[in-house]
């Protein structure tokens, strides 16, 4: 079986960090890897997750099987959290799953039953594991145009057009907010537009929010989501818990189904049940417990959501201190963008020869593409990098 396999490609990420480790000056900067670090450089946990962990811990009294829709408390709060009052809940339905990419899979899957070998056009750029992911499931991935790395801005008249091509054979991922790879995201007017267009078209949204609360807080963020919910007969939304609750190896995440009406929402989750059980049969536990016991209790809850809002203006900081230095040392607006930008990334839109300059000659570590994790910078090197930056760039 195994003398015909060739090794798969590695994964740029993990090889950036092992040339990260590798590298022995002390001023090297990591921009790569997708995690939030606070001002020490830490990823830390989150003290309500600390505290609601040792809740479990001390008040759990059974290990046995929770059902392929995990914890059902969760999956209700997760409802809540991100759809808001904008759906009547006999509509939605939700399944707890090993993290946002096991939500985006569970969803896949059904949509190829839905509609096998179906298109799911994806942002250019996107999170590069929507088109393994997909494809996986069947699928085939297209793309449709997002980013103009020249302006750092949205591209939403282009956006628009190709929307407006799709049909109701089509599926549409969105980002729900803090897009990733480029930082780049739609105002309230521009989501209300996409809804107009999706809305007529009739082409199915998959919206995946991976960053809810990284941006401009926790209503804010849901904005389009929420629009979109509350207009449509039926789409699906993949949430994740690994970021804004800090919980990423724990593998927290929730995938939401809408339904026309309660009798297609529950055939539709009975079918995204089923290939939970073909893919793993039972989430893990823990880590949704944590989630839950958070949202259902006022005191976790508020320290949760203090911890979110200084995790979010941390990186607003830095954001716009760094555009405030390059806009000191360019003596241009070329890089406004930065502070304009949501979430924990930006891609700066700069060629890879520039990335491998950076890296080279200044120890700075970022993905081949340009994309910058924001939170890794922390506000002692932004003169550094910003230095390093219009060096670079002139
Ligand atoms: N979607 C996007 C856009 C992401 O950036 C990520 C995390 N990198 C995920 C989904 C999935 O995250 P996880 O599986 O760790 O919850």
């Amino acid at each position: 079986m195994f003398e015909t396999l060739k090794p798969a490609p590695q994964d740029k990420i993990i090889a950036l960090i092992a040339e990260y480790a590798a590298d022995e000056r002390d001023s090297k900067i990591d921009l790569g890897v997708g995690v939030y670090k606070d001002a020490t450089g830490n990823t830390p946990i989150m003290t309500a997750v600390a505290k609601a962990e040792d809740r479990r811990v001390k008040e759990q009294t059974t290990k046995t099987y929770v059902g392929m829709a995990g914890n059902v408390g969760f999956n209700n709060a997760m409802i809540d959290l991100v759809l808001g009052d904008s759906i009547s809940r006999d509509r939605v339905r939700g399944a707890q799953a090993p993290g946002g990419t096991g939500a985006l899979r569970l969803i896949a899957d059904l949509l190829d039953v839905a509609k096998p070998g179906a298109t799911v056009y994806l942002s250019d750029p996107t999170w590069p594991n929507h088109v393994p992911l997909m494809q996986a499931a069947g699928l085939k991935t297209a793309t449709y145009p997002y980013f103009d790395a020249e302006t750092g801005k949205v591209k939403f008249d282009e956006l628009c057009a190709a929307l407006e091509k799709m049909t109701a054979d089509d599926i549409v991922l969105l980002h729900g907010c803090c897009h990733n790879p480029t930082g780049a995201n739609l105002t309230n007017e521009q989501w209300d537009k996409v809804t107009e267009i999706v809305a007529k078209t009739g082409t199915f949204v998959l919206v995946d929010i991976a960053y809810l609360g990284f941006g401009d807080g926790l209503e804010a963020d849901a904005y389009g989501v929420r629009k979109l919910a509350s207009t449509l007969p039926e789409m699906a939304v993949a949430a994740s818990c690994s970021k804004n609750f800090g919980l990423y190896r724990e593998r927290v995440g929730c995938a939401m189904i809408i339904g026309a009406n309660e009798e297609v929402a529950n055939i539709t989750f009975s079918q995204l049940l089923s290939a939970a059980r073909a893919n793993y049969s039972m989430p893990p536990d823990h880590g949704a417990e944590i989630v839950r016991i958070i949202l259902n209790d006022d005191t976790l809850r508020k320290e949760w959501e203090e911890e979110l809002s200084q995790v979010r203006n941390h990186m607003v900081t830095i954001r716009e201190k760094l555009a405030e230095a390059m806009r000191q040392r360019s003596n241009s607006a070329d890089f406004d963008f930065l502070a304009e930008h949501r979430g924990m990334f930006s891609l700066l839109g700069i060629s890879q020869d520039k990335v491998e300059q950076l890296k080279k000659d200044f120890g700075v570590y970022m993905v081949g593409n340009s994309r910058m994790n924001i939170a890794g910078l922390g506000v002692d090197k932004i003169d550094q990098f910003a230095d390093a930056l219009v060096k670079v760039t002139r």
